[in-house]
């Protein structure tokens, strides 16, 4: 099963990625994870991507989209995958459905998980993700057992530099001008799925997992 997560920054696309990671037995690809190691390591291109990632715009396409393509196509992909975050404009979707064309392949649900703006603000504000594992929390909705320590790993939970109220809006506004046009991208091909990502993360799950058993 070959699945895109979309919707707004915030809205839940990885805690739902992970989990349907987990069932279906099958990679969770996030661009985001992807360049937040490569600054963690001081690649040329976190390095790069840093300069877009600290103001709230995104990373050019042509440094992502060879890498996510690459990716796909790697063995533990055969079974399906998870994308998280990409693609996140109109060529990043092109050039996926390309190179999946190419090798006979194609994406089956874009899984569009829909939460107001004013929402999102208090989700980023309240983020927090682990150091060590990348396990994320939410302090009110989805709390730790000890604050500011992960649940999995032990190791102690940061906020986002990114996730700062300033930069949120800056990427509200960059998703609702470049990301939101896929939405139509996917509904003409036919692959676009709903769900209210307002509700709990257990129900949102659930939700999504009847609408992808269809
Ligand atoms: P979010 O939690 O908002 O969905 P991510 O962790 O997916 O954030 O991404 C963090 C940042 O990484 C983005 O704001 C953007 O700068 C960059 N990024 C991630 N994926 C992409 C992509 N597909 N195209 C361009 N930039 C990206
Ligand atoms: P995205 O990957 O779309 O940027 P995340 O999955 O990181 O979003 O979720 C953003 C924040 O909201 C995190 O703090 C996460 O723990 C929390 N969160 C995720 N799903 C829900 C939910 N259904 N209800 C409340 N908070 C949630
Ligand atoms: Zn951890």
């Amino acid at each position: 099963m070959k699945i895109i997560m979309l919707g707004a920054p915030g809205a839940g696309k990885g805690t739902q990625a992970k989990m349907l990671a987990d069932k279906f037995e099958i990679p969770h690809i996030s661009t985001g994870d992807i360049f937040r190691a490569n600054i963690k390591n001081g690649t040329e291109l976190g390095q790069k991507a840093k300069t877009y990632m600290d103001q709230g715009l995104l990373v050019p396409d042509e440094l992502v989209c060879d890498l996510v393509v690459d990716r796909v196509k790697q063995d533990d992909c055969s079974k399906g995958y998870i994308l998280d975050g990409f693609p996140r404009t109109i060529p990043q979707a092109e050039s996926l459905d390309a190179a999946l064309a190419e090798i006979d392949s194609k994406i089956d649900f874009a899984v569009n998980v829909e939460v107001p703006d004013e929402n999102i603000v208090n989700r980023m504000s309240g983020r927090r993700a682990c150091v060590a594992c990348g396990a994320t929390y939410h302090t009110v909705h989805i709390p730790t057992k000890v604050e500011g320590i992960c649940d999995r790993c032990g190791k102690d939970l940061i906020l986002r530099e990114d996730d700062k109220p300033e930069t949120v809006t800056k990427r509200l506004n960059v998703y609702h001008e470049q990301t939101q046009p896929l939405i139509e991208y996917y509904t003409k091909k036919d692959s676009l799925v709903e769900v209210d990502g307002t509700k709990d993360m257990n129900e949102v799950f659930d939700a999504i997992v009847e609408i992808l058993g269809k």
